[in-house]
């Protein structure tokens, strides 16, 4: 079966950075419904549709078709009273977004002086090119329920049927689930 619209992909990837540096595998297959349900990157997407089963490919991600660009605008400088101690660089730490829709931020430590400390809140990959090897172990048509639900089911994702509301942490931030 060909990968399109409404297909579930059952893909295994391998991600480094541009110079090759490792940076994260799948353990478990990822399995997503195709056609533009934010399930994966939509570059990828593009690459792998039409694809089947076996198909492997070496994609390369600008980071603006990966985890966006760096902003610099992203970094801000707190008072060091403000944090428990010990801190440290590379530390991270959640906060509040100040619109409530929003994902909760990860801020992270990136300097430290005497009494500030340096926040940044850009996903830790943006601004860095990605490539991912993939390959595609299986291709199936998608359920209505999985296409009512815009997400693939099973893989992980199995949840109670009987909530259409429910809310799939899909950890839009999270490298490792490519939502
Ligand atoms: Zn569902």
């Amino acid at each position: 079966m060909k990968i399109a619209k409404n297909t579930v992909v059952t893909l295994t990837y391998r991600l480094t950075d541009a110079q090759g540096e490792f940076i994260e595998q799948t353990d478990e297959p990822m399995v997503y419904l195709h056609g533009g349900y934010d399930g994966i990157f939509p570059r990828i997407e593009e690459a792998l549709e039409g694809h089947e089963e076996g198909y492997k490919s070496d994609l390369h991600l600008e980071p603006e078709d990966a985890f966006g660009a760096y902003d610099a605008d992203q970094v801000r400088v707190e008072p060091r009273s403000k944090f428990p101690e010990p801190i440290e660089i590379g530390m991270r730490f959640e906060g509040v977004p100040e619109d409530p829709e929003e994902d909760t931020e990860i801020l992270t430590v990136t300097d430290l002086t005497d009494d500030t400390v340096v926040l940044d809140a850009n996903h830790p990959l943006a601004g860095v090119a990605l490539r991912f090897a993939v390959e595609v172990l299986d291709v199936r048509a998608a359920s209505d329920e999985e296409i009512a639900h815009e997400h693939a089911h099973g893989g992980g994702h199995d949840h109670d049927h009987d909530d259409h509301d429910h809310d799939h942490d899909h950890g839009s931030d999270d490298p490792s689930s490519l939502h």
